[in-house]
This record gives C-alpha cells, structure tokens and sequence, in this order.
C-alpha cells in the first residue's frame, strides 16, 4: 500500500468510489424496501370488494412474494451495511485469497464479491477439477461393479 503525505487525505479516490458506490445502493435499495411496505400496507388497509376464495387466495400469493422480496431486498441491505463497516476497517474489496484489491468494475457488478477476477477463476477451475475426478472416480466404481 502508498503512504500518502498528508494524514488529512489518508482516505484514498478508491475509498471514496466504494463508499459512494454502496451508499447508493443501500438508498436505493431503503426507498424501495420502504416503498413496498407502503404499498402491501396500503392495499391492507383498502375496503375491497368482496371475493371469492379464487381471487383471495391470489391475492395473499402475491403478497407472499412481494414480502419475500422485501426480505430479500432487506437482507441485501444488512450485507451493505456490513460492507460499508469492512470498507471503514480496510478489509472490504480485497482479496480474500491473495490480499490484492478486487477491481472497482467487478466490485460494481458483485458488490460482495470476497475474490479477485484470478483468484476467482481458479477456484472455479480447482472445483471443476474436483467435480471432473469425482465423476472420473464414481465412473470407475461403476465399471468395477459391473
Ligand atoms: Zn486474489
């Protein structure tokens, strides 16, 4: 890592990116969580027209979904969250394999990704690999019992 020369500006351009980055996403993601609520809400608190069961049944299945995405979304948010407490603490968009800094561009497209573009792909390559002798294994048992 480069010293800088004034403490003041200790944080680096890449800090400010990644801060600004996750702090969008988390109000994005906040409105829309809020958002939700008020809509699932606001159709509660309406005076429907009677139903059949049909049509009521829909309804709640709909509302499922739209409260498991909330959670979902509501999840998505905590791990911002804890992100934005790794950014503070210099471990988040570092490699967790290699220790090297995990490219902007792929942090953008993988908020939480804990690899580096490299490190990444050999993992996948190492799994391949196991998943390939496993296979090569289990073939041969087969033979042996035939
Ligand atoms: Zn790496």
């Amino acid at each position: 890592m480069v010293a800088t020369t004034t403490n003041t500006s200790r944080k680096s351009n890449r800090y400010l990116d990644l801060r600004n980055m996750l702090e969008s996403r988390r109000l994005e993601l906040m409105s829309e969580v809020h958002g939700k609520i008020r809509d699932v809400r606001a159709d509660k608190g309406k005076d429907r027209e009677p139903l059949d069961s049909g049509e009521s049944s829909e309804i709640d299945i709909q509302e499922d979904i739209e409260l498991a995405l909330i959670q979902m979304k509501a999840e998505t948010l905590n791990k911002i969250n804890e992100a934005l407490k790794r950014l503070e603490e210099d471990s988040y968009g570092n490699c967790f394999e290699c220790g090297e800094e995990i490219s902007e561009a792929r942090l953008r497209a993988l908020l939480f990704a804990v690899r580096c573009k490299d490190c990444e792909e050999a993992r996948e390559l190492a799994e391949r690999k196991k998943l390939f002798e496993r296979l090569d294994s289990s073939t041969s048992i087969f033979d042996i019992s035939n």
